[in-house]
């Protein structure tokens, strides 16, 4: 059997390691305290199940139609991205899509070719490399610094640009850097971009999820001309707890969106119809579930970044949005005797039953991810073990 070179290059996941072993061990009846989780620990609320269920009821469970997302759905996005973000657009300009995931995909194949350049803030999100890479193009990482919150700045921004830069990945909050631009970091990115011919992708999928005085802006709300250059993701799953729903959308410029929803139709033909209705239902309906799950994340926020802190070797900076905090934890590695943070995480799952998310995943061995979407009982325990193991700083 022959496989395809496309397949070939595609990276396994770099977290599979310590998260089958962990799983492993607990399936021993090992106590295992997880950090891995990419989910928020609560359920969908109540009010959005029972659209799904109306709309079961009603007989929704034919194809979406048209396959780019129904009228409802498009109309509660338009609604969000006004009343949320300043964003006019107009149903046309929106795609519904099977969770944000498909949504960026369906962008990378439509604007990327090969030899063609995507910048990719480091540390970034999983799938965005590979996506790039199955295009075949070319991934420009650039490194965010620790004493900037491992934000870029839009001087690095700028060095990055070359004739053959297409797009620009933007990420915030960040998954996993736990980071949130401020709307004056947002701002000047935007003035270096706009003199190019670069579309950014703005990946908001955790906007509603930002902690302490933090404020959010939209990239295409930065500049009256960003808005024709920007592509707008977002979805249900971080911010109503609809990971599994997958509802995804993405707003943009009609000639782009356009095409998106060509490929669309030739591929997956969007997402469950009723699911889609259900999206209508959370993004028109009450929010106060919403606030509800943000207050407890700024609540774990604070506490995990007062707790790492804390700890030997481990330094990390105040998570500002998401739900992960991304300590750099290097100075602990000669301590433990470990190169990486793949050899790390695997000792602190060894010898403190701990599992986390190795940073070389997103593109920076020095680091770790802990998500926060797990109770503060088990992130007290998880964060005690830790202690124990590396002592306190
Ligand atoms: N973008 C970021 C930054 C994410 O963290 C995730 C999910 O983990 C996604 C996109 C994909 O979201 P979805 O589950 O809606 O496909």
């Amino acid at each position: 059997m022959k496989l395809s070179r496309r397949i070939q290059q595609l990276e396994e996941s770099a977290t599979l390691a310590v998260s089958s072993k962990a799983a492993a061990m607990q399936k021993q009846g090992i106590d295992v305290v997880s950090f891995g989780a990419g989910e928020p620990d609560f359920g969908t609320p109540q009010h959005i199940k029972d659209a799904c269920t109306a709309a079961l009821a009603a007989g929704h469970t034919g194809y979406a139609k048209p396959a780019s997302g129904i009228l409802a759905a498009k109309e509660a996005v338009c609604s969000k991205l006004k009343r949320e973000n300043g964003l006019e657009y107009k149903p046309s300009q929106v795609l519904i899509t099977v969770g944000g995931k498909e949504a960026l995909f369906l962008a990378t194949m439509c604007l990327l070719d090969e030899g063609d350049e995507a910048i990719l803030p480091v540390p970034y999100w999983v799938s965005y490399p590979e996506q790039i890479k199955l295009a075949g193009a070319k991934v420009v990482p650039v490194v965010g610094d620790e004493a900037h919150s491992y934000k870029l700045t839009a001087d690095q921004i700028a060095k990055a640009i070359t004739p053959r830069t297409r797009v620009l990945i933007f990420n915030s909050p960040s998954n996993p850097g736990g980071f949130t631009y401020s709307p004056e970091e947002v701002k000047a990115i935007a003035d270096v971009v706009a003199a190019h011919d670069i579309i950014v992708f703005s990946d908001e999928m955790y906007d509603r999820l930002i902690y302490g005085n933090q404020r959010f802006m939209s990239f295409a709300a930065a500049r009256p001309d960003m808005f024709e250059k920007t592509l707008t993701f977002n979805a249900g799953s971080k911010t109503y707890s609809m990971t599994g729903w997958r509802v995804g959308y993405v707003a943009g410029p009609q000639a782009i969106i356009s095409q998106m929803a060509k490929l669309q139709r030739q591929t997956t033909s969007g997402t469950a119809t009723f699911n889609q209705h259900a999206l209508a239902a959370a993004l028109n309906g009450d929010q106060a579930p919403v606030e509800a799950m943000r207050r407890e994340f700024e609540r774990r926020a604070e506490y995990m970044h007062q707790r790492l802190n804390a700890i030997k070797g481990v330094t990390c900076v105040k998570p500002t949005g998401a739900f992960y905090a991304f300590p750099n934890v290097s100075g602990a590695f000669a301590a433990l005797g470990v190169k990486g943070s793949l050899e790390f995480s695997a000792k602190v799952l060894e010898e403190a039953h701990v599992a986390l998310v190795p940073g070389a995943a997103f593109g920076m061995d020095t680091n770790v991810r802990l998500s926060f979407a797990t109770s503060m009982d088990n992130i007290r325990k998880g964060l005690d073990r830790l202690e124990q193991l590396l002592g306190k700083a």
